[in-house]
């Protein structure tokens, strides 16, 4: 089965300016005059961006945008013009991109945890290749989607991630040969391998051992006369949420990656990753005003019109820090910055260091794309999350 890639790289413009925070504020002042706060600005460009660094950086590997990070239909109709594939992990992703006009060929089904509905949606709607760990899943594959093409997710290590991703999922590397050849026996075609190394993964290690453990499967299978084809990295490439952060260097990262590609693998052996929110992450600007104020525990206190149980939610599920920034310049105080609804919890900073602000003044968040409108709550206290505007 190809894995079908991209198109070729058109030369994306890579500014390199080291602060776009002009840009970005002349458009914010732009948009603000046509849109209602909150809103959260997602950057096409940055899109494109993102993409094209991945693709120049990891040229052998195949990304497949995990929509979960953020499955805006205009993101995704983007990432489709791009020619990206996609990351799926329920019949509603599946059928949510499939509706937008991605083919069924350019989609994997990630999640090794798959409902028989669900199976039997992917059959029907002719996604063939899908993740595993387990063989009480292969007896429900195989029962609802013959012939499907699996890759058996194996346990890596997630040390410096943060979030986790092996906790709950992936096989011992110990009984991966077995399990692919249980597949194999089932009537399922054993592709390969998948492994995920945790969400804002700084820690290069994780992916160089995790290839290091595939590359010792792969060769087992080989020299068993299984050979395996594809190898999925998984997504966790991480992103700057601070301006001045340091130790998050993608380019690097992917330099060491390619390298032990090449050292331990086939040439034939095709590779696909699933990243989310490096696609996506950078591109979002979340957009909030002032709605109150009020001086308390020896600072002032603002209250801003989205908070954590809306786009800010990934401070929770997320475990993200974001950087807050105003509009107006002067000198900083210590402050606190808050949410609109009625719980305490609902509190984003009781120390964040930003000039005096008025009613109505503007804060914003940048590199908020991923992972803070998609798992924000609906209408909780009857606030809505922030409308997404793709610019
Ligand atoms: C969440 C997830 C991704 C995306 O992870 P990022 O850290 O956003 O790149 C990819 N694959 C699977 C299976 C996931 O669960």
């Amino acid at each position: 089965m190809p894995i079908p890639s991209p198109k070729v790289l058109t030369s994306a413009k890579q500014s390199k300016s080291k602060s776009d925070t002009s840009g970005v504020e002349n458009l914010i002042r732009a948009m603000i005059k046509k849109h209602r706060t909150p809103f959260m600005l997602i950057r096409q460009s940055v899109l494109e961006k993102q993409f094209q660094r991945f693709r120049k950086c990891l040229p052998e590997v195949t990304p497949y945008y995990a929509i979960k990070a953020n499955p805006h239909p205009k993101i995704i109709k983007t990432f489709i013009k791009l020619g990206a594939n996609f990351d799926v992990a329920s019949a509603w992703e599946m059928k949510h991109v499939l509706s937008l006009g991605a083919s069924p060929n350019r989609i994997i089904f990630a999640n090794t945890i798959k409902s028989v509905e669900d199976i039997i949606t992917a059959r029907r709607r002719r996604v063939r290749l899908m993740t595993f760990d387990n063989e009480p899943e292969l007896y429900k594959i195989s029962e609802h989607y013959p012939g499907a093409h699996v890759l058996l997710r194996i346990k890596v290590e997630n040390e410096g991630s943060v979030v986790n991703l092996s906790l709950k999922f992936g096989a011992d590397p110990e009984n991966a040969y077995l399990i692919l050849r249980k597949a194999q026996s089932l009537g399922l075609v054993p592709m390969g391998l998948s492994f995920h190394v945790g969400s804002q993964s700084k820690n290069v290690e994780n992916y160089l051992q995790a290839l290091e453990i595939s590359a010792k499967i792969f060769e087992k299978a080989k020299e068993h006369d299984m050979p395996l084809k594809v190898l999925d990295i998984g997504g966790g490439f991480p992103i700057q949420h601070f301006d001045n952060e340091i130790g998050v260097n993608f380019e690097r990262m992917a330099s060491q990656i390619r390298k032990q590609i090449r050292l331990l693998f086939d040439k034939k052996v095709q590779f696909i990753a699933e990243p989310g929110r490096f696609l996506v992450g950078p591109a979002g600007i979340l957009v909030t005003q002032v709605i109150g104020r009020t001086f308390r525990n020896n600072k002032n206190y603002y209250y801003l019109n989205d908070g954590i149980y809306g786009d800010f939610s990934g401070m929770v599920f997320d475990h993200c820090k974001y950087e807050f920034k105003t509009l107006r310049r002067g000198q900083t105080f210590l402050s606190a910055l808050a949410g609109p609804t009625c719980d305490s919890f609902d509190t984003l900073s009781l120390d964040v260091e930003i000039p005096e602000l008025y009613v109505n003044d503007v804060v914003y968040t940048k590199n908020i794309g991923a992972y803070s409108a998609a798992s924000a709550v609906a209408n909780f206290n009857g606030f809505s999350p922030a409308k997404i505007v793709v610019v």
